[in-house]
């Protein structure tokens, strides 16, 4: 199974799709789906019935899962999307920026 790069609260870069070019945090990592969801990104509208609670129904937006491929690290030291790579330190592992050689976490 492949490791998701990007953790809960990374800031990314979406590579793909139609909000190619946005930024936003992630929210959650589905390791086992490979996939995340972005604030902000791939919005789908959800309509809802009335319910007791609800009593308008509606329209909810909330974002849904992306392909983690489709989404780049950005690092917050330099401020770039930037592919990363892993160390083994005193902290266990670290990712290192590879733009500005500078540990992530
Ligand atoms: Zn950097």
């Amino acid at each position: 199974m492949a490791k998701v790069h990007v953790k809960k609260d990374d800031r990314v870069y979406i590579l793909s799709g139609e909000d190619k070019g946005k930024s936003g945090k992630v929210l959650k990592v589905l390791p086992k789906e490979n996939r995340v969801i972005v604030d902000g990104i791939n919005i789908v509208k959800k309509h809802t019935r009335p319910t007791r609670t609800n009593t308008q129904g509606g329209i909810i937006e909330r974002p849904a899962p992306i392909n983690a491929s489709n989404v780049m690290l950005i690092c917050p030291k330099c401020d770039q999307p930037s592919r990363v790579r892993r160390e083994r330190g005193e902290k266990g592992v670290q990712r290192i920026c590879k733009r500005c050689e500078r540990p992530i976490d």
